[in-house]
């Protein structure tokens, strides 16, 4: 079946050299290489008129900002519900962070508990239109399990490279969806480069989202979101882990839309969050020089990226909100997990919520002042790195099945 090409996208532009290509099946600039990230354009006059009419009567769900997706008006979209996940108020969490005001949008309420379903969702959809059965990617975690779940709502076939030493409940999720599994006897890396000659050999489409154009659109509708869920009260700052980069560029460029659009009359300044130990896109960003790729040491393994695919563009676009970046220990992590948890209700892994550990030591800098306001996306649920979990919350007590028992352990807690 033959599909006809997204309505509104008029080309895809480098963001190394300005070159312009037209809508098709490419991934990054041929003249850049992999540098050559490429972004997607659109027709903007044609989109304010259709959106603004349209948009107060469409489902509360990311395909609501169609005429801004890349994709066919003729294909069905998966019938999971993404997007429009919700935004707390969190007043107990905003006390202990310093904070005259703070919002959590939760997007482990993703299908798959993944910020990334939001990107599968439309790498599914490209997929289709450009006329593959098959989709692929190299992954452990939340990337992967996000295109197995998205790949099974649609009904595509898909393939998924790990390293050998992906920890097993991970792959148990991919498996359950369906997806065939490569277990690689070699390094993260080395996964990567088969699933790419992979694709390229067996026709695959490929879901690597620092390379292929279309994802980080997908991305881009939290930005969406946020202002059109906040209009009223739309925050001083968007507070984002970083890890490729893909997420806070998309981010970004939602909210840019937005202002373009009419919808916001500002754009909240957005603050970068790095875990210590993988925090090149950081270091470019405090020196102004081109991006140094490092070795990861990170307990926050869903943004320990060592060379990271979109630097460029998360640096472009926190400078074009005049933000900042920041880094954060894997102990300011930990310490983030639980209170997030404690004093929010909300469970996210350490990727998840490092933007409020980010957010706690930019207050304590006073580069957040204490009476603004900020949300933090937290990325992904908890219960997927439960490990993680563990050494933030502490331990039960195994107790004998009496009353004695409770109340030692009651007293116990009275002298802590
Ligand atoms: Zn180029």
């Amino acid at each position: 079946m033959e599909f006809s090409p997204p309505q509104f996208v008029t080309n895809l532009k480098c963001l190394l050299c300005g070159s312009s290509y037209p809508h098709g099946n490419i991934f990054t600039c041929p003249r850049c290489g992999i540098e050559g990230i490429l972004d997607v354009r659109y027709d903007y006059d044609r989109i304010i008129s259709n959106l603004k009419s349209e948009i107060r009567n469409r489902p509360l769900d990311h395909w609501r900002y169609r005429e801004l997706l890349p994709i066919s008006p003729d294909i069905p979209v998966p019938h999971l519900h993404i997007g429009w996940t919700p935004v707390y108020d969190v007043p107990r969490l905003a006390r202990h962070v310093g904070l005259r005001k703070l919002f959590l949008k939760d997007d482990g309420r993703n299908p798959t508990n993944s910020f990334k379903d939001r990107a599968s969702s439309i790498g599914v959809l490209k997929a289709m239109e450009f006329g593959f059965n098959t989709i692929a990617c190299a992954s452990t975690g939340n990337a992967a399990s996000s295109l197995a779940g998205l790949s099974a709502a649609v009904g595509l076939k898909s393939y998924i490279f790990v390293p050998e030493r992906a920890p097993e409940p991970k792959i148990t999720k991919l498996l359950i969806f369906g997806a065939t599994v490569f277990r690689v006897k070699g390094t993260y890396e080395q996964a990567f480069d088969l699933s790419k000659q992979s694709c390229d050999q067996f026709r695959w489409y490929n879901r690597n989202s620092g390379t292929n154009p279309f994802l980080v659109e997908g991305k881009k509708t939290a930005g969406l979101e946020i202002a059109e869920q906040m209009k009223e009260h739309l925050p001083d700052w968007i507070v984002v882990s970083v890890g490729d980069g893909c997420t806070i560029g998309g981010i970004g460029k939602g909210l840019e839309e937005m202002r373009r659009l009419g919808f916001i009359n500002r754009v909240p300044r957005l603050l970068g969050v790095q875990a210590e130990g993988a925090k090149p896109i950081f270091d470019a960003f405090r020196s102004g020089k081109d991006l140094i790729p490092s070795d990861t040491n990170t307990i926050a393994d869903s943004i320990a990226v060592g060379t990271p695919r979109n630097w460029r563009r998360a640096i472009q676009q926190v400078r074009l909100s005049h933000g900042e970046m920041i880094a954060v220990s894997d102990e300011e992590i930990l310490e983030a997990m639980r209170l997030t948890a404690q004093l929010g209700g909300v469970f996210g892994e350490p990727a998840g919520v490092a933007g409020v550990a980010g957010l706690k030591k930019a207050v304590e800098e006073n580069i957040v002042k204490t009476n603004e306001t900020a949300v933090v996306v937290i990325t992904d649920n908890g219960l997927k790195d439960i490990q993680s979990a563990k050494q933030a919350a502490g331990k039960e007590h195994l107790i004998e099945p009496n009353l004695d028992t409770v109340a030692n352990v009651l007293e116990k807690q009275l002298k802590l």
